[in-house]
């Protein structure tokens, strides 16, 4: 994949995920209980689908971050952010990073926070 379309697929999901959370600060509740079912289980459909990729090989690595050279052991860092997000985080609210509207810095620092 080119780097441009790189960037329009990368700024396409953000763009998304803002919508989201938009979505989830300021619709009211028919709109949200409609919203809800229709993206939840879009959501946790991806998470699966990601997850299998990420799923340990026979000798406990994964095989989508190993390389070559450096094998990678599970769990990998998707599994997890993964874990943090859904189970350890219980996908309370105050987990989720704070941050403004969309200033300049925001995609940077929320890339930032995610690669922990
Ligand atoms: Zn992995």
């Amino acid at each position: 994949m080119d780097e441009i379309l790189g960037q329009v697929l990368r700024s396409a999901v953000w763009e998304r995920l803002d919508m989201l959370t938009e979505l989830a600060k300021r619709a009211d509740a028919p709109s949200l209980l409609s919203v809800a079912r229709s993206e939840l289980p879009r959501l946790t459909e991806g998470w699966r689908s990601m997850l299998s990729a990420h799923e340990p090989d026979e000798k406990g690595n994964c095989p989508v971050c190993s390389s070559r050279w450096r094998q990678q052991k599970a769990p990998c860092s998707v599994w997890r952010a993964a874990y943090e997000h859904l189970v350890a985080g219980g996908l309370a609210p105050q987990h989720t990073p704070r941050r403004g509207k969309s200033e300049p810095g925001s995609r940077r620092s929320r890339r930032l926070a995610g690669a922990r």
